[in-house]
């Protein structure tokens, strides 16, 4: 199944994201997550590729696993990291004989230890190259692309980052994937200046629940993303609880998540009829919020089918 089919004829569509583990014990936290996470039938899960050589080999290892055991449709990621063009050929020859053709394509971010990005020998200096080398020989790829509410950390102007969003989609991206927001009018705006530049392609709003504070406030440094003061007050309050702030980040997501998917949703740039096209989450590898998060979503009888 492409992505893009899916996304053609289903909404919302929802998936997960999961990242190759480091260790045994990660290991088998990931797979009891991916089982718990497959009953809840989601349209595809993502699997994250590392900066490291043998990480990027587990991407691949996992997404085929996931495919053949688990009868989900996976994406993998794929970056220009470290990687020249034949590199990157080789690796997306890796991916058809596993049967997998959805790919969510990045430039990455640097390897741990760097600070800035360092393009390979005969490698790419931006994800739309690599859409474009995804594309080559038209082998049937479905491709995904990251996109930045809150506007990528290095682009000058967020006028500048959306333009060069748009050269991911001429370069033939299917859908966009959002960094993760924890205020909705930040996606409404970002989605109504997609729109009002002519980037037609699905948006998928990447969710996030938070479950533990110092790395949240890790990850949002990273990645330029704001925590509204409501939500960072209420941490404050809770942050050595991890019961307390698992609730609160469930809650906080969830109500994010029902406001987005509501047919009504404020934006009429999301198509107000039918609410978002679906919702991405986070969960670094962890199953509970991702479920709670769903069940409160049925119980809200929102959009979910
Ligand atoms: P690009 O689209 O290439 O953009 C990078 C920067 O270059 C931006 O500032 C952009 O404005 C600018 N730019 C783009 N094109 C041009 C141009 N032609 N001329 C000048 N400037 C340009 N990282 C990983 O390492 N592995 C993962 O698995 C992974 N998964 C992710 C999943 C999602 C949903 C998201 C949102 C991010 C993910 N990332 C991952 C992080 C991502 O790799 C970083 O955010 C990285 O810094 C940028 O990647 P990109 O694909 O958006 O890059």
């Amino acid at each position: 199944m492409l992505i893009r089919d899916r996304l053609a004829h289903k909404r919302p569509v929802f998936s997960f994201e999961f990242l190759p583990p480091q260790t045994e014990k990660g290991e088998a936290v990931l797979w009891r997550s991916l089982e718990n996470l497959a009953m809840l039938q989601p349209d595809f899960v993502s699997v994250t590729y590392g900066a490291g050589g043998s990480t990027r080999t587990r991407t691949l290892e996992i997404v085929g696993r996931i495919k053949r055991d688990l009868g989900i449709e996976p994406m993998a990621h794929l970056t220009c990291v470290g990687a020249s063009r034949d590199e990157l050929r080789r690796t997306l020859d890796g991916l058809l004989s596993r049967g997998i053709r959805n790919v969510l394509a990045l430039r990455g971010d640097p390897p741990r230890g760097e600070t800035s990005f360092v393009q390979a020998a005969d490698g790419l200096r931006y994800a739309s190259e690599l859409i474009a080398l995804i594309h080559e020989h038209d082998r049937g790829f479905c491709v995904g692309a990251a996109c930045y509410p809150e506007v990528h950390p290095e682009a000058p102007s967020p006028d500048v980052d959306l333009k060069n969003l748009q050269t991911k989609v001429d370069a033939g991206a299917d859908f966009l994937i959002t960094q993760l927001f924890f205020d909705n009018a930040v996606f409404h705006d970002f989605v109504r200046r997609a729109r009002a530049i002519g980037i037609e392609v699905p948006i998928l709003p990447g969710i996030m629940p938070v479950t533990n504070v110092a790395q949240i406030e890790r990850f949002t440094k990273i990645c330029g993303a704001s925590i509204p003061d409501r939500l960072r007050g209420r941490l404050g309050e809770i942050a050595d609880d991890p019961q307390e702030v698992f609730w609160a980040g469930v809650s906080w997501a969830a109500h994010q998540c029902r406001a987005l998917l509501e047919p009504s949703s404020q934006s009429p740039f999301v198509r107000p009829e039918r609410g978002v096209a679906g919702i991405h989450f986070y969960t670094l590898n962890k199953s509970p919020a991702s479920r709670a998060i769903f069940e409160i979503l049925r119980l809200a009888r929102s959009a979910i089918g």
